[in-house]
């Protein structure tokens, strides 16, 4: 069954205000087996709300719509239901009783321009609202061509208020949905989006079930399974089977589930062999994984040390100056893996080196950075330069880096094109 979401309120459109009563609200449709097609924003304007919730039954069976319930002027929702179904405003004496109650409970005497709170088109209820003055409205809007009417709840703006209205009020009445819906996410790194999409093929096609999203944010990319079926342990069966296909198809790359983090996996992984690292961090990751690492109570246990060397020019107009950093970096790198190695029983050390501006001729700015992972017999070197923003570049490069030793121990086998390997 699919829903809409309509967001009222200038403040929103403007800027001043986040919506988040849309995201609340699509979370709990969609936990309830619902498909939520359709978020829709609008400034307190009549003529673009009433078009918009006049529209709404032909798409879909059910329309909830946020803010423009107060009493001022500018609150429109009550002359838009009213306007679209041509079922014109009544006061509701009940309505109007609560509203009365609510101010003198505070004590106060309640100001005329509330009176219109307790308006609702004819062909309405009304919801009652146990934490504020406005009351909600709910209408059933009958469909020529089909037999369920479309339902159209209309809710307080203020985020508290209209999650209670919707759990105590509108939840009720919504028809049972006829499924369920088991919906997680596996988070991979190393392939781009294009790349994974590519190895996924029909696993994300549109319209199959259990459907398959891919986002990237911060190098991650996720692979959100939304799986529906009559009942949740089908529902479950089918996304485990497609979480194992995708599995299947990005291999080592998949590196958890839900929130899991890339650096929790190796650290478990350090822990679990009683191994230890280093970590030897310049501009390119700028104290990244050593951050990532502190904030993590295995730090203790695995990292035996996380510097952070910032002697490299990071606006190095020239280029040449950048090529020997990367030439010196690499040879302090190889001396530094010598000394350390033979020093103490050390799992692997994790590098970065200086990193460095470089203009195009396009305009374009390319950072340049590059960053190695020792283990006691071998050193990978990669390039991880990239345009673009610095704290990307950053998280991306750290990221680099500590997937690299996470599959040194999960897939040694895999391969690392773009990698310069030397044994040691
Ligand atoms: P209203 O019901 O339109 O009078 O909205 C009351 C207040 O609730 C607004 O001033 C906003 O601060 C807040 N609000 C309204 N709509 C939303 C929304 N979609 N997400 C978050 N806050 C909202
Ligand atoms: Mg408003």
């Amino acid at each position: 069954m699919r829903a809409e979401i309509l967001s009222i309120g200038s403040e929103l459109t403007c800027g001043s205000r986040l919506d988040t009563n849309s995201q609340w609200l699509s979370r709990e449709l969609e936990a309830l087996g619902w498909t939520v097609v359709r978020h829709t924003t609008l400034a307190d304007e009549l003529d673009a709300i009433t078009s918009e919730i006049a529209a709404a039954p032909q798409r879909s069976d059910l329309l909830l719509i946020t803010g423009g319930l107060g009493p001022t002027l500018d609150d429109l929702t009550r002359d838009a239901l009213a306007q679209a179904f041509s079922s014109p405003l009544e006061r509701d004496p009940v309505a109007l009783q609560q509203i009365r109650d609510l101010f003198s409970a505070r004590g106060r005497s309640m100001p005329a321009s509330n009176l219109r709170q307790a308006d609702r088109p004819r062909e309405s209820e009304s919801l009652f609202n146990s934490c504020g003055t406005a009351p909600g409205i709910l209408m059933r809007i009958p469909r020529a061509d089909r037999d369920q009417p479309c339902l159209i709840a209309a809710m307080p703006g203020v985020p508290a208020e209209m999650r209670v209205m919707f759990q105590e009020q509108v939840l009720p009445q919504l028809p049972a949905s006829s499924s369920t819906l088991v919906r997680g996410v596996l988070r991979s790194f190393g392939f781009g989006e294009s790349e994974a999409e590519q190895r996924l093929g029909d696993l994300t096609a549109r319209g199959r079930n259990p459907e398959v999203g891919i986002t990237a944010s911060e190098a991650v990319i996720s692979l959100w399974i939304s799986a529906r079926a009559a009942d949740a342990a089908a529902a479950q069966q089918m996304f485990e089977q497609t979480a194992g296909q995708i599995r299947d198809r990005l291999g080592a790359a998949v590196y958890g589930d839900g929130d899991t983090q890339l650096h929790e996996v190796l650290l478990q992984q350090l822990q679990d062999r009683a191994l230890r690292i280093s970590v030897m961090e310049g501009n390119t990751t700028g104290g990244q994984i050593g951050s990532w690492f502190s904030e993590d109570q295995r730090c203790c246990s695995v990292v035996l040390q996380a510097r952070l060397q910032t002697d490299s020019d990071w606006n190095a107009a020239d280029m040449t100056k950048a090529t020997e950093h990367f030439a010196g970096w690499q040879e302090q790198v190889i001396r530094t893996c010598n000394q350390y190695f033979s020093e103490q029983p050390l799992g692997g050390i994790l590098f970065s080196s200086g990193c460095f501006d470089q203009q195009q001729e396009s305009g374009v700015i390319v950072r340049r950075g590059q960053i190695a992972v020792a283990t006691p017999d071998l050193i990978r070197f990669a390039d991880v330069s990239m345009s673009g923003n610095l704290r990307i570049f950053r998280q991306r490069a750290a990221r680099t880096a500590i997937n690299l030793l996470r599959l040194h121990y999960s897939a040694p086998e895999w391969e690392h094109p773009g990698t310069v390997t030397v044994p040691r």
